[in-house]
């Protein structure tokens, strides 16, 4: 696969503001399944499960709920950064990262080492909890140790509302100031680089048009085919994880050293 890996590594040599844009796809070599990939969630769950309406549709539904999340988070917590985490990280201390937009819930671009400030989750994160009644957010880690195997979950501790994960149900719509921050830097980026995402969930997969829109190149790194393809200067159909070290490593063999910018 080395003229694979040359050529994103080609991409990536001539861009300076890489905007990279992951979906559920860049963690399954975590142990994360996928919702729509062949192993994926999908495979196994009807979709309306986790249906904000379920949420709320009484206690005995919330209940339920609580205990599918709670086994979600436990293979998210248990999951390690891979490859393809390290390489945007790596990505990073070459000064070629603007941004990390994620669909992913799983906060492992964090975990890896990317900066914070550089991720958007666009659907929120597991690794907290918030309040549908008030907003207030709090530590998943300390909250879930609270939720009983039945998935009795305790109430928001400042107006008593119904504490849900932080994250983005079908049903609810994203946070506007998060989707218009995903939004600038899809406007402002060179290269749009999307790794492990399907591209067919709105408004998330309407960023690598806007980016296009603004004369960003696109690439694409997905094991299937995605509604984009046709409008991609590179589709790579690899894993993530060798896709994306092997283009890095590729790159950080340019840089001479003494040259690199030094990881902050
Ligand atoms: P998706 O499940 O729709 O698609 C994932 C894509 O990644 C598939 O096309 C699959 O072929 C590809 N893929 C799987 N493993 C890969 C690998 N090793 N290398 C390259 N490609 C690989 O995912 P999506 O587009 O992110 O869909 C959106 C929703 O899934 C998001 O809302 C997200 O919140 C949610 N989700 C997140 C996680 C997570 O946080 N890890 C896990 C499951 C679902």
């Amino acid at each position: 696969m080395n003229d694979a890996w040359e050529a994103l590594a080609a991409l990536l040599r001539r861009s300076q503001r890489v905007l990279l844009f992951s979906g559920a796809g860049i963690s399954t070599e975590s142990g994360i399944p996928d919702f729509r990939g062949p192993n994926g969630v999908w495979t196994r769950f009807d979709p309306s499960e986790f249906h904000i309406d379920r949420f709320l549709a009484g206690e005995a539904s919330r209940r339920r709920y609580w205990q599918r999340t709670t086994a979600f988070y436990q293979e998210i917590v248990k999951a390690r950064p891979n490859a393809a985490h390290a390489a945007v990280v790596a990505l990073e201390r070459l000064g070629k990262l603007a941004s990390v937009v994620t669909q992913n819930v799983d906060g492992l671009h964090q975990l890896a080492g990317t900066a914070p400030e550089k991720v958007v989750e666009l659907h929120g994160t597991h690794r907290f909890v918030s309040c549908l009644s008030c907003g207030h957010t709090h530590p998943r880690a300390e909250f879930q140790a609270r939720v009983t195997p039945e998935g009795v979950a305790p109430d928001c501790e400042r107006c008593g509302g119904p504490m849900k994960p932080a994250t983005i149900s079908f049903g609810q719509t994203l946070k506007p100031e998060v989707l218009a921050h995903a939004q600038t830097e899809a406007e402002r980026c060179d290269l749009f680089l999307v790794v492990g995402s399907s591209l067919v969930v709105y408004p998330a997969a309407n960023l690598p048009v806007v980016a296009a829109r603004r004369g960003a190149a696109l690439a694409i790194v997905n094991l299937e085919e995605t509604p984009l393809d046709g409008y991609a200067q590179l589709v790579l159909r690899a894993p993530a994880g060798e896709a994306l070290s092997g283009a890095v490593a590729l790159l950080a063999a340019d840089v001479p050293r003494s040259a690199a910018p030094r990881p902050s």
